[in-house]
C-alpha cells in the first residue's frame, strides 16, 4: 500500500502555503491561480474555456464526481485545453468534515476513479465542499494522497450577487492569493461575464496566472 501524505494542520488557502506543503514549487512573485468549482457544466464550462484560452490562462477544475458523469466531453477538453483538475468530492455533500470516515474515503475514491478514467488525470488536490474541513477529513485526504485545498479570495459567486460584485471582489485580488469561481451549480452567466472583465484587468496590472497542480504541468 502506498504511503499517504503528511496530514496537514489546515488546507492549503495561499501560494505560499501550497509552497510550503509541496517543496519544490515555485511561483512568480506577481503570481495568481484561478480555481472554478461545481463543473463540468456543459454550458458554463465551454466558454469559460474559450475566454481561458483568449487569454492564455491556465486554471484549476475542482470537478463534482456525479458532474463528470454524463459531461466526459466536457471533462476532457478541460485536460485537452492543459487545465489542471481537483477532487470535489462525488456528490458535493455538505458537512463533508463531520461525515463518517466510510462516507468520506468513498467520496474521495469514487471521483478520483472518475476522473481518472474520464480524463486520463489523477488529481493531486482535494477540496472540499464549502470549505468544510476537520481534523478527520483533512486525514482522510493525505491517506488517499490528495493535498487539501481551499482558497483567499472568494466572491461569492455562487450566490448571483451581480457582475458588478463578483467583478469588484475578484480585482481585490494581490499576488500570492488562490481566487474562487464556479462554473457548475447553475446559472452561472454573472460568474463568466465578470470573468471577461477581471482577467485582462489582473494580466494589465502585470499579474501572471499559474497552474497549481505542478506535478502535472
Ligand atoms: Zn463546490
Amino acid at each position: 500500500m502506498p504511503a499517504g501524505l503528511r496530514p496537514l494542520k489546515k488546507p492549503v488557502s495561499t501560494l505560499e502555503d501550497y509552497r510550503r506543503a509541496l517543496p519544490g514549487s515555485a511561483f512568480p512573485a506577481d503570481a495568481v491561480a484561478l480555481t472554478i468549482d461545481d463543473g463540468p457544466h456543459p454550458v458554463w464550462t465551454p466558454k469559460i474555456l474559450r475566454l481561458l484560452h483568449k487569454h492564455h490562462v491556465p486554471a484549476l477544475f475542482c470537478m463534482i464526481g456525479n458532474q463528470v458523469l454524463g459531461h466526459e466531453t466536457v471533462a476532457r477538453d478541460v485536460v485537452r485545453d492543459g487545465h489542471q483538475v481537483a477532487n470535489h468530492t462525488w456528490s458535493h455533500p455538505t458537512e463533508m468534515g463531520r461525515r463518517p470516515h466510510r462516507h468520506m474515503r468513498r467520496e474521495l475514491a469514487r471521483t478520483q476513479e472518475k476522473i481518472y478514467d474520464t480524463t486520463g488525470h489523477a488529481p493531486n488536490l482535494f477540496r472540499s465542499p464549502g470549505g468544510d474541513w476537520s481534523p478527520a477529513l483533512l486525514r482522510t485526504a493525505a491517506k488517499a494522497r490528495l493535498v487539501p485545498l481551499d482558497w483567499s479570495d472568494d466572491p461569492r459567486d455562487w450566490s448571483r450577487p451581480g457582475v458588478a460584485a463578483i467583478t469588484r471582489r475578484l480585482l481585490a485580488a494581490r499576488p500570492g492569493r488562490i481566487l474562487l469561481c464556479h462554473d457548475g451549480g447553475g446559472d452561472r452567466s454573472q460568474t463568466y461575464t465578470a470573468l471577461r472583465t477581471v482577467i485582462p484587468a489582473l494580466q494589465a496590472r502585470g499579474y501572471r496566472f499559474v497552474a497549481l497542480d505542478h506535478r502535472h504541468p
